[in-house]
């Protein structure tokens, strides 16, 4: 059993803070500066997106999107293994519905007589979308955290044994 779940939240490349507050209506002596700050800002901006357009050329697709799986906090859909853009922060967007409502989601590989199962179940975490109070597993009813641990080894290789029967 592959462990999925191993990669960790590098979710957000943050863009530098460039745009500054924008002046509003001012006296003719100060359009020139204004006119040169314009400049500069825009010339920051655009070594921004160099930087990152030879960022992503040299980079090989592998790494420029990943493969998570994400639970969509409307609908409950589960998309396993959903290709991202590192681009792109959660919540990600919804293919189906366009909204962005996509969050990584939790395996639990627990079942409710405290054994362990293969097909995790996917569950939303309440942190992820700003509720309080700790996520159960509508499953098996157990807590689920943020890299939620797998049962232990023997349990999953007794899943897997029952499994190849
Ligand atoms: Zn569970």
């Amino acid at each position: 059993m592959a462990d999925t779940q191993s990669s960790s939240l590098m979710d957000g490349l943050h863009a530098p803070d460039v745009a500054g507050p924008a002046p509003a209506a001012k006296p003719r002596g100060v359009r020139q500066t204004a006119a040169l700050g314009f400049a500069i800002l825009s010339l920051v901006v655009l070594g921004v997106v160099l930087t990152r357009a030879v960022q992503s050329h040299s980079n090989s697709p592998s790494e420029m999107s990943k493969r998570r799986t994400l639970v969509d906090s409307e609908t409950g859909t589960v998309f396993a293994n959903h290709p991202v853009s590192l681009q792109e922060t959660v919540p990600f967007t919804n293919p189906k519905t366009g909204k962005r409502t996509l969050f990584p989601a939790e395996a639990c590989y627990w079942t409710k007589d405290g054994g362990a199962k293969l097909t995790p179940t996917y569950v939303l975490l309440n942190e992820a979308v700003g509720k309080p109070g700790p996520t159960l597993c509508p499953d098996c009813g157990r807590k689920v955290v943020f890299h939620n641990p797998l049962p232990p080894a023997e349990d999953m290789l007794k899943a897997a044994q029952i499994d190849a029967k």
